[in-house]
């Protein structure tokens, strides 16, 4: 397994390296066999205890966290706004100082606001793991698309990946142009002029607003669904008409490239931005994603509990002086 990981948090794509992707992919690669044995579980994190903190609802992510965590023998506890405190008035603080006086080790978050696990970073000092903050990042999801890109093309560079839909509201639009960046693919957003943001070209992407243009000659054909809960206000006329500009059929395929492969983060809308045959194709890799999800963030936690161990180290040998 790999050298230490340089990181304390994985706050977002933006704080990473080509150097620190590969680390995690490469130990998702171990880890992703783990999953396929009879017996799903190793020994790594024994001792270790992570707490998911889900302010938004999720069904991908916070199951394959808890998976995650589960499979490295760690200790699990998971907690939604509901049934938790925040319910009853407690600030995002409060509810995190109570937590982090349990000792934990490793926190992951979930919220609606953007910056809210930065936020949380600067105030606890046990690792955090943003998992999904409002439109801004969601990078173990952009880590999970590279692993399946990288299972599908062997490579993360030169490639054409055009992410269609909502891009406004998107933290998965974000994450991902910030790690194609980082390998030099190129990436196309596409969506009605309502629903692209007026900052596109600064996250180093190339603007679309037709479909067809957007898919031709693309590796990748990325789609994302309109995100309701961020939406203020109707920004497309109906679901119909959204559907009959931007929903990607089987049909599209044949302008992308030969080997173009489908992909979608989920939750998906069928019949909106994707075509029901298309997601069920055999050129759609939305269960591999959902596959490499568990491995990736099993990565995540390994490689961040391991940089954990070498602080405490650290910290253990200065103290004995
Ligand atoms: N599951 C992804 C996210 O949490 C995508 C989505 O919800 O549309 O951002």
């Amino acid at each position: 397994m790999s050298a230490g990981f340089r990181h304390h948090n994985l706050l977002g794509i933006a704080d990473l390296n080509r150097e620190d992707v590969n680390q995690i992919l490469d130990a998702a690669e171990l880890f992703i066999e783990v999953s396929r044995r009879p017996v799903r579980k190793v020994p790594t994190l024994r001792g270790k205890t992570v707490i998911n903190m889900f302010f938004e609802a999720s069904t991908r992510t916070r199951t394959s966290f808890e998976l995650a965590g589960k499979r490295l023998s760690a200790d699990v506890v998971n907690i939604s706004s509901s049934g938790s405190s925040v319910s009853k008035g407690e600030s995002l603080l409060d509810t995190c100082k109570t937590l982090e006086a349990m000792r934990p080790d490793l926190v992951v978050i979930r919220h609606a606001a953007s910056g809210a696990p930065h936020f949380v970073a600067q105030h606890i000092g046990c690792s955090v793991i943003n998992g999904g903050d409002g439109a801004h990042e969601h990078p173990t999801q952009a880590l999970l698309d590279a692993f399946a890109i990288r299972k599908a093309f062997g490579t993360l560079s030169g490639l054409k990946v055009a992410i269609i839909g909502d891009i406004t509201h998107s933290r998965v639009a974000r994450s991902n142009a910030a790690l194609l960046k980082l390998f030099g693919s190129e990436v196309r957003f596409c969506a009605p002029r309502t629903l692209m943001p007026s900052h596109a070209e600064t996250l180093d992407a190339k603007v679309f607003h037709a479909l067809r243009s957007a898919i031709s000659g693309a590796d990748v054909i990325m789609l994302l669904r309109l995100q309701k809960e961020r939406l203020e206000g109707p920004l497309v006329p109906s679901l119909r008409e959204y559907a009959r500009h931007f929903g990607v059929s089987q049909k599209h395929l044949e302008l992308g490239s030969s080997r173009a492969i489908v992909m979608h983060p989920g939750p998906m809308n069928r019949g909106v931005e994707i075509h029901t045959a298309l997601a069920d194709s055999e050129r759609s890799v939305i269960l591999d994603q959902v596959e490499a999800g568990v491995a990736v963030r099993m990565a995540v936690l390994y490689l961040l509990a391991k940089e954990v161990r070498a602080q405490t180290a650290t910290q253990a040998a200065s103290d004995a002086g």
